[in-house]
């Protein structure tokens, strides 16, 4: 494709992608394809010669879109805002278009600079101090996997060099709460902590925060019984029921054994540009390591994952590869994110923050946060007031997790109820919602965040919920 052939293609594309954005309000909001329906819809051979640019764009909206569940759709309120702001999409198409080779300073100066300074834009909007060093990663998944090695690299005392886990004295312990998102226990495990090492501290059974008495108690006693414990995930905004731990107590607790501490703030983080609820996150200074994404509730498409570290000295330590080929005249001047983090190629992932930031504003992103919460505090409000619903855990942020408990309903019968008229709500297209499991009964997690939702489209949601809990079928225990 020449240039030129390209201008003609892309300007056709952005008008479909326009389009496409406009039109969102109107299709249903969850995907309703059977699986394999995608699959088979497509040639099962790859094309020999090439087709017409218009053959691929039709397809985009024969095959590709309705096997979309549309996350920007203002009635979304499934597992958490995943925002995707055009301003960012803008960044991402620069970033193909300038088809930057990230693999050392040397390949694309400009890439690792812009990256540095809007990791550090963020950190200071998040009101975090100059301690902190960011990288951009793909995911809070892989931020929280090098965070965990990091630790692991610190509590053994070992470095590339040395015997690695081999040369561990004393079992690791890393510790979390059950309500962390799936990713830690993951990284956990892929760090070679081993299962019998990775422990759940209990929670506080109103809050769901993690109780640091009981971090204490599982530390000591990994202690007694020869152990040494490593690291502790903090869930900040956890992903059930954006539960808060208490990063400063936990810190506390952690610190009397040298423990590295990790902040898993993906989803929650970007409530720390609001000053009025900072205090949530408070004690995080003392943290070793934060995972937090852009790409949910900030605003910035996927993949744009923000990893901070406090010593990044030791971070480079832990991951620095030196081949000869890679080398330049400059390596002592200049920050080499290749060695913050398990790739080496990377993608220019900061255009896309940089263009968020620039074209959007902070003051209108606290703005859209700000709305989000008070929405939030409305429909659980609307709810608790309800006869039959409850909200089940704090509100602190965006999340609300209800559940519809008429009378006469078993345990059983209730499970069965709340799945039905969720997904009812679901399969009917006009909103999605995420059931979950609490304390071993299914609830319904309404997330809150798009960067479509007003209020009248949460409004419409709560007479949306009801009119499904009318028409589901409750079968009364007999
Ligand atoms: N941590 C929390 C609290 C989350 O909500 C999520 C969301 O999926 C993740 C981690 C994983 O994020 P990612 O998809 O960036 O790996």
């Amino acid at each position: 494709m020449t240039p030129e052939e390209f201008r003609t293609a892309a300007h056709e594309l952005i008008d479909w992608v326009a389009d496409h954005r406009a039109r969102i309000p109107d299709l249903p909001v969850a995907s309703s394809v059977a699986p394999g329906e995608i699959r088979a819809a497509l040639p099962g051979r790859p094309p020999e010669s090439p087709e017409p640019f218009e053959d691929v764009l039709a397809d985009l909206d024969r095959i590709v879109v309705p096997g979309i569940t549309q996350t920007q759709h203002p009635a979304f309120y499934g597992w958490f805002p995943s925002n995707a702001s055009l301003s960012s999409l803008l960044g991402d198409i620069a970033s193909g278009g300038l088809a930057g080779l990230g693999i050392t300073w040397q390949s694309a100066p400009a890439l690792t600079e812009v990256e540095q300074v809007t990791t550090d834009w963020l950190r200071q909007l998040a009101g975090l101090d100059d301690g902190w060093r960011g990288a951009i990663q793909d995911t809070a998944s892989t931020g929280t996997l090098v965070a965990m090695l990091a630790a692991r690299e610190r509590a053994g005392e070992h470095s590339q060099e040395s015997a690695g886990l081999q040369g561990v004295a004393q079992p690791l312990v890393a510790y979390t709460s059950p309500h962390a998102h799936s990713s830690v226990p993951k990284a956990v495990l892929l760090a070679g902590f081993g299962r019998d090492n990775l422990r759940f501290v209990d929670v506080d059974p109103v809050t769901y925060a993690m109780r640091p008495d009981a971090l204490a108690a599982a530390m000591a006693e990994d202690v007694a019984a020869g152990k040494r414990p490593a690291v502790v995930v903090a869930a900040v905004g956890t992903t059930g029921t954006c539960a808060m731990d208490p990063v400063a107590a936990i810190v506390e607790v952690a610190r009397t054994h040298d423990a590295w501490v990790h902040v898993d703030a993906a989803m929650a983080g970007s409530a720390m540009l609001l000053p009025e609820m900072r205090h949530l996150f408070d004690g995080v200074e003392g943290a070793d390591s934060l995972a937090w994404n852009p790409h949910k509730w900030l605003g910035t498409i996927l993949d744009c994952s923000l990893l901070y570290v406090r010593d990044v000295d030791h971070l480079i330590r832990c991951m620095s590869t030196t081949p000869s080929y890679l080398r330049s005249a400059v390596d002592d001047e200049v920050v080499q994110y290749k060695d913050w983090g398990i790739p080496l190629g990377r993608r220019f992932r900061a255009l896309k923050l940089w263009f968020h930031l620039r074209l959007e504003g902070a003051e209108a992103i606290r703005a859209r946060l700000r709305r989000d919460l008070d929405n939030a505090r409305w429909l659980a409000e609307a709810i608790a007031a309800e006869t039959d619903w409850r909200v089940l855990a704090p509100v602190d942020l965006q999340t609300v997790c209800v559940r519809h408990e008429p009378p006469g309903l078993d345990r059983e019968a209730l499970d069965r109820h709340t799945l039905a008229w969720a997904d009812a709500v679901n399969a009917g297209g006009r909103a999605f919602v995420s059931p979950s499991v609490l304390d071993e009964r299914w609830m319904v997690r309404i997330s809150i965040g798009a960067e479509a939702t007003e209020r009248a489209d949460v409004e419409a949601l709560w007479a949306l919920l009801r009119e499904h809990v009318a028409a589901s079928r409750v079968v009364p225990t007999a």
